[in-house]
This record gives C-alpha cells, sequence and structure tokens, in this order.
C-alpha cells in the first residue's frame, strides 16, 4: 500500500521519539500527497527518517501514532494489539466467568490503539471510535477481536454516533457488528446489572469505577448511604452488600434511577434499604438534611475542554461544599471528577476550597484513579483521567 508521507519540521519528532503517539498540525512541514481523514499515513523527520506509522485526521491532533515501527497496519497488526490486552487483563486476574466479566478490553492509547475503546460484558463486546482511522477499520478490528476471543464472544455492538469528530461526517450507525443480543446481565466483583449499550450512556456501563467501588463497600457497614449521581447504581449495590443500613441513589435522569432499581433487586430482591430518586443533584442536596454519613458525588465531566475549566472548578467547588455541609461528624466522602481536563491539583484545590466554606476538618484518606482495565501509557500523561478523593469529615 501507498501510505501518504507527513515530514515534520527539524526538531518537531522530539516528542514522537520519546514515545508520545500524537503528532499535532503545527509540527507539520510537509505531505507528500493529502491524505483522506482515517488514512493510515507515514511519519517522518524533516530529514525523511521514518519515524512511526498512524491515522491521519483534520484537527489539531493530526497523526494518533499506532507503531513506531514500519509495519502494516492490517488484520494481524489488529490481532497482535488485542490479545496483548487480552493478556494483560487475564494475567492481572480480571477476567473471570462467574465473578468478573466486565472489563475494558481497549483503553485507547492506554493499550496503544489511539482512538479506540473496547468494553467487554459477558459476551458482548461493545467498540467506540473516537477517530476516523478507527472507524473505518471497524470491521477488520471485529475480525480480529472475534479471533482473539474465540467462542467467549457471541456479539460485537459498534456505539459510534456520538464520538467520532462531528466535523468528519462520517454518520457512523450504532449497529451489531457480529451477532446480536446475546443477553445483558454482565457480573463486577460477583454483582450483576443490566446493561443497555443500545440506549444508555456511553457503553452502558461505568467500568472504571470498579475498585473505587469495591472500596466504598468495605467502608459501608452500619452507615447511611448517598449515591449521587449513580446512573445504573454501581456504588449503590457495593454499598448494599458491604452492610449499609440504608442506600439512596439519585440520579436527574429518570431512566438511570429504572436501571438503578432493576439492579438492586436483581442483587437483593426486596430489599427495603434501597430507595431511589430521579432529581437534580444541587436541589437534592440542598434539601436533604444530615442524615447521611456516606456520600458519594460521581458527577459527569463538568469540563470537556480547557476553556471552561473555570466553570467547572467552580461547579466541583459548589457541589463538593454542599456536601461537606450536610454530611454527618465521623462520615466519609467519596468524590470524584473524571473530566481529563482537571488535573488532579485542580481537583484537589476545588474540594479544598469546598472544605474551607464548609469550616470542616478534613483528611485525605484514599487518592483514587482509574483500574488497571483503564491504563495509562506512561509516554502519554494525558490518559490519566480519573481522580477520586476519599475524606474523612468531622
Ligand atoms: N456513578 C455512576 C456514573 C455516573 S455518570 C456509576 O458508578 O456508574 C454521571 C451521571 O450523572 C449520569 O447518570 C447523569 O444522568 C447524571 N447527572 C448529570 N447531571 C446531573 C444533575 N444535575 N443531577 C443529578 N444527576 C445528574
Amino acid at each position: 500500500m501507498n501510505y501518504a508521507i507527513i515530514k515534520l519540521k527539524p526538531g518537531k519528532e522530539e516528542s514522537l521519539k520519546r514515545f508520545h503517539p500524537w503528532v499535532f498540525s503545527g509540527a507539520i512541514h510537509s505531505m507528500s500527497v493529502q491524505p483522506e481523514e482515517g488514512d493510515i499515513v507515514k511519519v517522518t523527520d524533516s530529514k525523511g527518517n521514518f519515524i512511526a506509522v498512524g491515522h491521519y485526521q483534520i484537527g489539531s491532533i493530526t497523526v494518533r501514532i499506532l507503531s513506531f515501527e514500519d509495519t502494516p497496519i492490517d488484520l494481524e497488526f489488529y490481532k497482535v494489539r488485542l490479545q496483548a490486552a487480552y493478556n494483560v487483563r487475564q494475567s492481572i486476574g480480571l477476567i473471570d466467568e462467574e465473578y468478573n466479566n466486565t472489563y475494558r478490553l481497549i483503553h485507547g492509547e492506554g493499550d496503544y490503539l489511539p482512538g479506540l475503546i473496547i468494553d467487554i460484558y459477558d459476551h458482548t463486546a461493545v467498540m467506540q471510535a473516537h477517530s476516523p482511522g478507527m472507524h473505518y477499520a471497524r470491521h477488520i478490528l471485529a475480525q480480529a477481536l472475534q479471533e482473539v476471543m474465540g467462542d467467549r464472544l457471541k456479539s460485537i455492538f459498534y456505539k459510534s454516533e456520538t464520538t467520532l469528530p462531528y466535523k468528519a461526517q462520517l454518520d457512523a450507525t450504532n449497529e451489531y457488528l457480529y451477532g446480536g443480543d446475546a443477553g445483558n446481565i454482565a457480573i463486577e466483583r460477583g454483582l450483576k446489572f443490566h446493561v443497555d449499550w443500545l440506549k444508555g450512556q456511553k457503553t452502558g456501563f461505568f467500568v472504571d469505577q470498579r475498585e473505587n467501588r469495591a472500596l466504598l463497600e468495605r467502608y459501608a457497614r452500619n452507615r447511611s448511604v448517598l449515591n449521587m449521581f449513580c446512573y445504573t447504581g454501581g456504588f449503590s449495590f457495593a454499598a448494599m452488600r458491604g452492610g449499609a443500613k440504608l442506600v439512596h441513589s439519585v440520579d436527574s435522569s429518570s431512566k438511570a434511577i429504572d436501571l438503578t432499581n432493576k439492579n438492586v433487586e436483581l442483587n437483593f430482591p426486596g430489599d427495603t434499604r434501597h430507595e431511589a430518586y430521579a432529581e437534580d443533584a444541587f436541589k437534592y442536596l440542598e434539601q436533604m438534611g444530615d442524615r447521611y454519613d456516606l456520600i458519594v458525588l460521581d458527577p459527569p465531566a463538568f469540563a470537556k475542554h480547557r476553556n471552561v475549566l473555570h466553570n467547572a472548578l467552580q461547579g466541583y467547588r459548589k457541589l463538593n461544599a454542599l456536601a461537606f455541609e450536610k454530611i454527618q461528624p465521623g462520615g466519609i466522602l467519596f468524590t470524584f471528577s473524571c473530566s481529563q481536563a482537571v488535573s488532579k491539583n485542580d481537583f484537589r484545590l476545588a474540594v479544598f476550597s469546598a472544605a474551607a466554606q464548609a469550616r470542616r476538618k478534613v483528611r485525605i484518606l484514599h487518592q483514587l484513579t482509574q483500574p488497571a482495565d483503564h491504563p495509562v501509557n506512561i509516554y502519554h500523561p494525558e490518559g490519566e483521567y480519573l481522580k477520586g478523593l476519599v475524606l474523612y469529615v468531622e
């Protein structure tokens, strides 16, 4: 195949030499021919020496690197990458048919496949492309995935309608690339839940909170728990198994509340400790009184871009201040930010300001992040996005 060759300006190869997987538009000197969006291109330094091969895209990130070796990007290439990702999950004990069949198989740059997400729910893979290159590769990826997973995989649902760059006008449709509905009950650490990849947010479940839910379970005994921004109730059923006295789940989406109720019923049928409310977070927190001594705040990304960072930090401060004002003395607050644009320090500062505003004594018990199946490529620190603090409030 004849790939377009993208030559960099002198000195602009430095970050690639340190294996950072993006080429920014400003680094480009010239192109041998104008590639189409999603094409595979080769990148060279200013003298024409090969550096890397990747997917071309129009925008500030112009090339997402697939390999620093001059290798064909074909079925075999994707198979090797998918197999390596599977092996890591298996070798760290994450995959277990009975106990945990929910995990992220591919986490973009963290698995050396920028622009691609694959989450596994029992026998179904939900695949999400964030770049035109991965969109065009979806069928070959689906084939590679079937070859790697064998009969552990019964269906592949492609869900990229809202994740591809709007300007590329790819008109992706959400559809099965292989199989069909293969049952939608999956298991996380022995707890069951319904996943709605057809209509639910993201790939249907927030796989990234597994370890943090496990930690919450350890602290839940005899506590009155508020799971704010509960979505499908992952933290709620962990709290119930941990022996919570009562668990209240709140989300502004009534669909999320329905799913949470279904999931609680699936694990703890008839258990009256749980109630769920479809309400706005700020309204609920203002009116809820002081009955809770364990609160989870896991809001959606307040900042999708750096330019709205200031507002986002105000949002985190306001939200956390409400929790600090209302939580019982001796209470524990699990507070998160999943905005990639908000740094660990920014987030901690917002929470610190909230604590001071509420005039509470607060200590950090744990600093949390994303789990091992959302690995961060050491050369791509931007891949670290989930931040959490567990706080003891006097
Ligand atoms: N904690 C969840 C994931 C949270 S995702 C889990 O473990 O799976 C963020 C959730 O916040 C979404 O379900 C969304 O519906 C909800 N949400 C967004 N804005 C909200 C608001 N103003 N008040 C309450 N919930 C809100």
